[in-house]
C-alpha cells in the first residue's frame, strides 16, 4: 500500500461465499431456547409457525462455514463489498499514534447493515413459499431494509413501527412505503398485545420489546403464508451479517495491518457480532489476540448492568425465553435518539462469549456520543447514524487513550450506517437542548423480579 492510503477495495469477486457460524467454535455450548409458556424447550415445529424451515437449520446450525445462495450474492453486488477506510484526518485531529480504521455499511440502499440479512431472510422465506412477512422496526432501519428486500422477492410486509420513532422518523416511514410495506404505529389496536399497552398507558412511547410481541402475534394468528421477521438477535441474523468481518479481514491485510481493538455498537447484537465474530475466530483457532469491545448506551445498557439470565424476547412474553443478559422484558427504555439500541436483551450468542471472558462491553452516554459524531462528520465527511456513533465514541476513547500512552493502536470499527434520516437528533444536539439519560442502579436490582421463573429441569 502507498502511505498515505484512506480506501481499501475489493472487487464484486471478492465478495464472501460463505457465512461463518461462531457456534463451530463457541467454547460455550448454547443454553437451550424455551418455550414462553411451557418453558419447555422449544420444539421446530413451534418455531416453524414463524419462520421458514431453512432459517431454523441455520439457528441451531453448528458448521463452521454455511453457503450463501447465489441469488443472495446477485442481490449484495448492489453495494457489496463495501469500503474499508482510514481515518487518517480524524487521527490528525485527535494527534494520535493510534491507526483507526472503519468498515462503512452506509453505503448498502438503505443505508445500514441490516440489509445483509434482510435480503437472505427475503430470500429464504420466498424459497419457502412465504407469501408475507411481519416485522417490527426501532428506529426505522430494519424496517427499510427489509421492505426493500421484500419488493425484491415479490413478498408483501406488516410493519409495526416503535411509536416514538414513527413520530420522530416520518421519513423511515415513507421510505419503507414506497417500498410496498403497511407501517403501524406501536403499540396498535390490532393485536392483543397492542390493545393491553395502549389500555395501560394511552401515551406509551413504545418499545422494540411490544413491536415484536405484535409482529409475532400478527404472524402467529395468521395462516401458515405469514411469516415473521427479525432484524438483529438471533444466530441466523448474526451469521448473515459476517460477511462484514470476513470482508475486513482481506481489507486489512490490504492495509498490512491486524486490529489490536475491534469495536462495533450494540442493540441487539448483529453488526457488532458480524464484524467481530469473523477476527473472534481468529483468536480462537489460530491464537491472535484481537480485544472485541461493544458499545451501549448508558440509558439501556444491557450488558454492563444488566443480568445473565433466561428471560422473554418480547414484553408481551409471546416470543421465545432465551438466554442472555436483559434489563427485563418489560423494560422501557428512555426515548434516546438511538432508536436501534433501546432493546431489552441482547444476542444470546454475543452474551455466552462475553460472559466467557472473549467479548468487552462499556456503556456511553449520549451527549458523549454526539461530540463524537460531530467530529467525526466534520473530519472524515460521513454523517454517523445516532447508534454507529457509539462505536466512534469508543474508538475515539481507544485512540486517546494509545496517545496517552504513546502507544501505535491499530483499532478497527464498524460504521454500520449512515445518520440522513436522523437530522433532527443532530439539531437538538447543535441547539444544545439534548439531555442525557441513564439506567437508575436501583433498577438493576429489581431486574430479578421481572424475570419468568425456570425450573432448572427444563435445562438440560
Ligand atoms: C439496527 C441498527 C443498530 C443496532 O442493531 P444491532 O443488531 O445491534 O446491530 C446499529 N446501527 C445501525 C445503523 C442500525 O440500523
Amino acid at each position: 500500500m502507498s502511505d498515505d492510503q484512506v480506501r481499501f477495495s475489493l472487487n464484486e469477486t471478492d465478495l464472501p461465499r460463505f457465512w461463518y457460524n461462531v457456534n463451530a467454535d463457541n467454547p460455550v455450548a448454547p443454553a437451550p431456547v424455551l418455550h414462553p409458556g411451557t418453558k419447555e424447550p422449544v420444539t421446530p415445529d413451534f418455531l416453524s409457525v414463524l419462520f421458514p424451515m431453512e432459517l431454523i437449520q441455520q439457528e441451531i446450525s453448528t458448521e463452521r462455514y454455511i453457503e450463501i445462495p447465489e441469488e443472495v450474492r446477485e442481490i449484495y453486488k448492489l453495494w457489496r463489498p463495501t469500503p474499508l477506510m482510514r481515518a487518517r484526518r480524524l487521527e490528525k485531529a485527535l494527534g494520535t499514534p493510534a491507526h483507526i480504521y472503519y468498515k462503512y455499511e452506509g453505503v448498502s440502499p438503505s443505508g445500514s447493515h441490516k440489509s445483509n440479512t434482510a435480503v437472505a431472510q427475503a430470500y429464504y422465506n420466498k424459497m419457502a413459499g412465504t407469501k408475507a412477512l411481519t416485522t417490527e422496526t426501532g428506529a426505522g432501519q430494519w424496517g427499510s431494509a427489509l421492505s426493500m428486500a421484500c419488493q425484491f422477492f415479490g413478498l408483501d410486509l406488516e410493519v409495526y413501527m416503535v411509536r416514538v420513532s414513527y413520530n420522530q422518523k416520518p421519513y423511515r416511514r415513507i421510505l419503507m412505503e414506497v417500498n410496498g410495506a403497511q407501517v403501524f404505529a406501536s403499540p396498535t389496536d390490532r393485536t392483543n398485545a397492542g390493545r393491553a399497552a395502549l389500555e395501560q398507558n394511552p401515551d406509551t412511547p413504545g418499545s422494540l420489546g411490544l413491536a415484536i410481541s405484535e409482529a409475532v402475534e400478527v404472524a402467529a394468528m395468521s395462516n401458515n403464508t405469514k411469516k415473521y421477521s427479525l432484524g438483529s438477535v438471533l444466530n441466523h441474523v448474526l451469521l448473515h451479517q459476517t460477511v462484514i468481518g470476513e470482508e475486513a479481514l482481506k481489507q486489512m491485510d490490504m492495509a498490512g495491518e491486524y486490529p489490536d481493538v475491534v469495536v462495533g455498537c450494540v442493540g441487539g447484537g448483529s453488526n457488532f457480532s458480524g464484524l467481530a465474530f469473523p477476527f473472534i475466530r481468529q483468536n480462537l483457532r489460530e491464537g491472535a489476540r484481537t480485544r472485541l469491545l461493544a458499545v451501549e448506551p448508558t440509558a439501556s445498557p444491557t450488558l454492563t448492568k444488566g443480568i445473565y439470565a433466561f428471560d422473554y424476547g418480547d414484553s408481551a412474553r409471546m416470543a421465545p425465553i432465551v438466554k442472555m443478559y436483559t434489563l427485563g422484558h418489560d423494560f422501557v427504555p428512555p426515548a434516546i435518539h438511538a432508536g436501534g439500541l433501546r432493546y431489552h436483551g441482547m444476542a444470546p450468542a454475543l452474551c455466552s462469549l462475553y460472559d466467557a471472558g472473549h467479548i468487552e462491553a462499556v456503556a456511553v452516554k449520549q451527549a458523549d456520543v454526539f461530540d463524537a459524531a460531530v467530529q467525526f462528520t466534520r473530519t472524515e465527511g460521513i454523517l454517523p447514524a445516532p447508534e454507529s456513533a457509539h462505536a466512534i465514541r469508543a474508538a475515539i476513547d481507544e485512540a486517546l487513550a494509545a496517545k496517552a500512552l504513546g502507544e501505535k493502536r491499530v483499532i478497527l470499527f464498524n460504521l454500520s450506517g449512515h445518520g440522513h434520516f436522523d437530522l433532527t437528533a443532530y439539531q437538538e444536539y447543535l441547539s444544545g437542548s439534548m439531555t442525557d439519560s441513564s439506567y437508575p442502579d436501583e433498577a438493576v436490582q429489581n431486574i430479578k423480579d421481572h424475570l419468568p421463573e425456570i425450573s432448572l429441569d427444563a435445562v438440560p
